[in-house]
This record gives structure tokens, sequence and C-alpha cells, in this order.
């Protein structure tokens, strides 16, 4: 029987060790933590569809309840743009525990192994294949590895340059993320509960004021990291504007990181897969990233079983890549681009865009699993998109940067369009070097 090991109890690999296992193959999963302790403190928004793609039955109704619409507002809080997405396309709101709790008894369900409270250290590399994980509690070999470690997953971070996998997650490519649920300092009625502030007070990054019945939950992402001293500070800020916004933290309280970047460039090697955070599947600016990685578990274990031969090399897997570029890749690369337009904006630049109509409500109505601000880059094509930026915007440099994103955008969603259907050492790599230029040429300088 073929042996699959997954390192990190990330949502794609426990995902995926579930529909594997259930496919008959020996998987375990490999977790630093223990089985009580996994996850954060906090609760989750994502699409409840995700759930059938990995075969997982809803979780129990009590455990879960619908999101309501987001309000958006620039630097200046001027304009306040308010997602209308219909009731029954909203997302769910779940404990992140409770998500982990389901995943894991359903994978357990189907046969997937666990082995809690041991930390992977590093790949085992031989020749240039991944053959298995070094451990705190040992060597494990196996003829496939998947990486859901994370974002500074110490398995990508240690594969040898000739596999051609990139862990450098890049400048401006990643959110520090303080979030704490304090509680409710007045019981008032709250027109827009669930806010989210793009560059307030001029800092690049974004702020969630999100008022709930018996807390109010705020989350500070920056691009650059920050002290505890700053987020009180911050919380500080946003009290003002928002007095259900307490001072006693009730839940949370920490720093974490989420990648806003375009996915990893090449997320295959000879033996090795990677999926969620360590592959960078966030949705750029808005950095969720559980559906995603519940689907390209779908993807890789669709792949994985076409291998019939279980060669589990970059060739047979490199159809995974293609699956999830195609369902998703493509488009988060340009949101990426948009992601990177925000740090390009001046603050007054960034409201000119709210407060005349560039940027809708329609736009806003971003989630886990649409990417509809991608119409103000893509609208039927670059052609309407120049015209329509053209007509709104009297100021000669934005529109420039306007423009130059644009440009940068189809010059990506060019590379894209142009992954190389079957993996051949040599067209991989120049596609990647292709990819990699398009995504890293400045919208400053371009
Ligand atoms: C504050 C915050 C809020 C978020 N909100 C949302 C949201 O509302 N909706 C949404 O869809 N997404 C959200 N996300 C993003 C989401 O958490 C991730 O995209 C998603 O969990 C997929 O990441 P992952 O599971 O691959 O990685 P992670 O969540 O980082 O999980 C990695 C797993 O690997 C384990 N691990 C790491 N290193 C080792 C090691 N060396 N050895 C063994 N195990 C290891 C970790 O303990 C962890 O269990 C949020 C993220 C943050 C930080």
């Amino acid at each position: 029987m073929k042996k699959i090991v997954v390192a990190g109890g990330g949502h794609g690999g426990i995902a995926a060790a579930s529909l594997l296992a259930k496919q008959g193959f020996d998987v375990t999963v490999y977790e630093q933590h223990a089985e009580t302790n996994m996850g954060h403190d906090w609760t989750d928004i994502f699409a409840p569809g995700a759930f059938s793609r990995i075969d997982m039955p809803m979780p129990d109704p009590s455990l879960y309840e619908t999101k309501e619409n987001m309000t958006f507002y620039g630097p200046g809080f001027h304009t306040a743009l308010r997602q209308d997405i219909p009731a029954e396309k909203l997302e769910i709101k779940m404990e992140r525990r409770d998500i982990y709790a389901h995943i894991i008894r359903c994978a357990k369900e189907n046969g997937a192994k666990f082995e809690f409270e041991n930390a992977v250290l590093a790949p085992i590399v031989l020749g240039d294949r991944v053959a298995g994980l070094r451990t705190e509690k040992g060597d494990v070999y196996a003829d496939l590895v998947i990486d859901a470690c994370g974002l500074d997953s110490p398995v990508k971070k240690g594969l040898p340059a000739v596999c051609g996998v990139n862990a450098d997650v890049g400048k401006n490519n990643q959110f520090y993320v303080y979030r704490a649920f304090y509680d409710r300092a007045t019981q008032d009625e709250v027109q827009d509960k669930y806010k989210v502030c793009l560059f307030a007070e001029n800092i690049l990054g974004i702020g969630w004021v999100a008022t709930e019945a018996d807390h109010t939950d705020l989350l500070v992402g920056r691009f650059e990291p920050f002290d505890l001293e700053e987020a009180n500070r911050t919380a500080n800020y946003y009290r003002a504007s928002n007095p259900s916004l307490g001072t006693k933290v009730v839940r949370g309280g920490q720093f974490v990181k989420i990648p806003v970047r375009q996915p990893l460039s090449k997320l295959v090697c000879d033996g090795y897969a990677a999926i969620g955070d360590a592959a960078y599947m966030t949705v750029p600016i808005i950095g969720s990233g559980i559906a995603n990685s519940f689907k390209a578990a779908r993807m890789l274990a669709d792949t994985v079983s076409e291998d019939t031969d279980g060669a589990f090399s970059a060739e047979t897997l490199w159809n995974y890549q293609r699956r999830y570029y195609k369902e998703l890749g493509n488009s988060f690369a340009v949101l990426a681009c948009v992601k990177e337009a925000l740090t390009v904006f001046t603050p007054a630049e960034l409201d000119y865009l709210f407060d005349n109509g560039v940027i809708t409500a329609n736009d806003m109505s971003i989630d886990a699993d649409t990417t509809s601000l991608i119409g103000i880059l893509q609208g039927n094509s670059i052609g309407d998109y120049k015209k329509k930026v053209m007509g709104a915007i009297k100021d000669k440099v934005l529109l420039g940067k306007m423009l130059r994103v644009g440009k940068k955008a189809a010059g990506v969603m060019s590379v894209t369009s142009r992954m190389p259907r079957a993996y051949t050492k040599k067209a991989v790599d120049s596609w990647v070097r292709a990819y990699e230029k398009a995504i890293s040429k400045s919208i400053q300088e371009s």
C-alpha cells in the first residue's frame, strides 16, 4: 500500500488525508499541537459548499451561523461601500476549533491516522526526490509528502534548489495580524456590524471591527510587524468611532501571519505537494484560505488517484497545479496585482477611488469563494477596464497607476494562461521564471 505523510494539520492537509485514506492509501498526519489544542481561539468565515468538495457532511447546524454583509471604508472614512450578497450566497461563521474537530473526526472515520504533538523538523530528500519527513520523534519515509505546515513550513524551506519550489514569501506578501475579541462596552444597536477599514490612520494595512452579540472582534493586519503596545494604541483608535469595542480582551489576543500574495509558483516536485498557506492559497487582500484549501485537497486527491503507478513525481503531480490555477490560482494572481496596487496608492488616491465610484460596493462583494474585486481589473476585457478608469479618473498620476495595474494584470494573465499542459522540467522552469517576473514587475516603475 502506498504511504502518504502529511506535514502539519492544516485544513487542506487534513482534507487531503481524509480523501486519500478513503481511497485506500496509508495516510498519517504529523501535527505539532495536541488534538485538543488545534487552531486559534476565534471564529472563521468561509463558504460552506467547500465541505461537499471534500466529501464531508455539513457540521451540526448549532455550530455555525450565517455571516452578515460587510461594509468597506477607505482611509478617510468618507464613503461606506456596503456589500449586498444574497442570503443564500453568504458564507458561514464557525469556531476554528469546531472546524478542526469536525474535519479530524471525518478524516479518522475515513482511515487517516494522526500523530499529534510531533513537530516536523525538515524534509528528507534523497537525490532530488522528497522521500519523507524528519520529525521530533524520528524519521518517516513515504511515497508522497503533502506539505500542510502553513506559511513558514520547515518542509518547504528545507527543500533544495533542485526541487524548484521557491520558499521566499516576498515583501508586502504577508499580513502581520493581531486579533482579539473584546467585551462589548455598549449594547447599542450597531448599523454596520462588520466593518473593514483600508489604511486607517494612513498606515498600510486593514482593520476589521465586527460587532457580535457578546463581544467585538478586532483584527489589525499590516505589512510590517508591530507589537502589543501598537495593537493597544490601534484598538483605542478604533474605539473612538466604535463605542461597542470594549477594553477587556475576552478571547484571542495573539499575533499571527496570513499570506496575501499570488499562489506558490511551483506547488509540486518529485514526492512533494504543497497545500493551504504553505502554498499561499489565501485570497490576496482578504486572506481567506479555508475553503480554497478544501478545494485544493480535492484536486490533489484526484490527481494522486489518477497516478495509478504511484510515481508521485513532479510530472504526475503537475495536474494538481494545473487544476488549482485553472479554478482559483489564475484569479488570485490577478488579485495579487490589486493588492500590490493598494500598496502604491496614496491614502488620498484610495479615497478618491472610493468616493468617485471607481471601486464600488459590488467590487467589494469579495469572499473566499468568489473574487468579484477582479471585476475592477477584468471587466469584460482590459479594453473595458481602460475605458472605465479613463472615464472616471481625472488625476493624471492616479490614472497612470491604475493603467499600470491593468497592464501588469494583463501580463500576469497572459503568463498564467500559458502554463505548460504537461510537465517537463525545462518547460515548467521557464514558465515559473516568466510568472515570477510578471508578478515582480513593479506598478511604480513599469
Ligand atoms: C487571524 C486570522 C484570521 C483568519 N480568518 C480566516 C477566515 O475567516 N476564513 C478563512 O477562510 N481563512 C481565514 N484565515 C486563513 C486560514 O487560517 C488559512 O488560510 C487556512 O487555515 C489554511 O492554512 P493552513 O491550514 O494551510 O495553515 P495553518 O492554519 O498555518 O495550519 C498549519 C498547521 O500546521 C501545523 N504546523 C506548523 N508547523 C509545524 C511543524 N513544524 N510540525 C508539525 N506541525 C506544524 C500548525 O500547528 C497548524 O496546525 C485566517 C488566518 C488568520 C491568521
